[in-house]
């Protein structure tokens, strides 16, 4: 049966896993809000510690989905896949050197920092920094669902770490083997 290649694809945990790059993006967008316009009382602390657990264990979920082969992102596959990686060109260049050592720490370093802006002037250059976060988990999903057309994994050793033959690219970033 095929059902066992799409193996923690299916369910509530699969799907959480699909879409928590968009989960992500719109809990960092509540984390701005809230940032600029903070709720007080006794739920502050309940929300806070709410949208840190669910942050979380999206986060977990979308490393999980992304080790394994998903049903949901199979059926989203898109018809014109290369002209796609054409247009996203910035986004896996993004992808590639955001995970640069070099590039992480002084990143973190600026992430964290930047809560510690409490002037006006500080807390819209905080907005700005988290919002660059959401761009970042853009990058890095489309980069997934996209890495056989991406010009860097090409140009190292054609398809990275799962050896893919650049000349006909796997359609489907992941492990292959599972299909077979
Ligand atoms: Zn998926
Ligand atoms: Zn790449």
């Amino acid at each position: 049966m095929t059902s066992n290649a799409y193996q923690g694809s299916g369910g509530f945990a699969g799907r959480w896993g699909h879409f928590a790059p968009e989960l992500l993006m719109a809990s960092i967008g509540a984390v701005i809000v809230l940032g600029l316009r903070p709720v007080y009382g006794p739920l502050s602390l309940t929300v806070s510690l709410g949208l840190v657990a669910f942050v979380l264990a999206s986060w977990l979920m979308m490393r999980r989905h992304d080790r394994g082969l998903c049903e949901h992102c199979l059926t989203s596959m898109p018809l014109n896949p290369s002209e796609m990686a054409a247009r996203y060109r910035r986004r896996f260049w993004v992808s590639h050197t955001g995970a640069e050592r070099r590039y992480v720490i002084p990143y973190l370093i600026v992430l964290i920092g930047s809560n510690f802006a409490t002037s006006p002037a500080g807390r819209v250059g905080w907005a700005v920094v988290q919002t660059s976060m959401i761009y970042l988990i853009l990058a890095y999903s489309t980069h997934r669902r996209l890495q056989p057309w991406c010009p860097w994994c090409r140009e190292n050793g054609g398809g990275g770490e799962h050896g893919r033959d650049p000349v006909t690219p796997d359609p489907v970033p992941g492990n292959r083997r599972q299909l077979i």
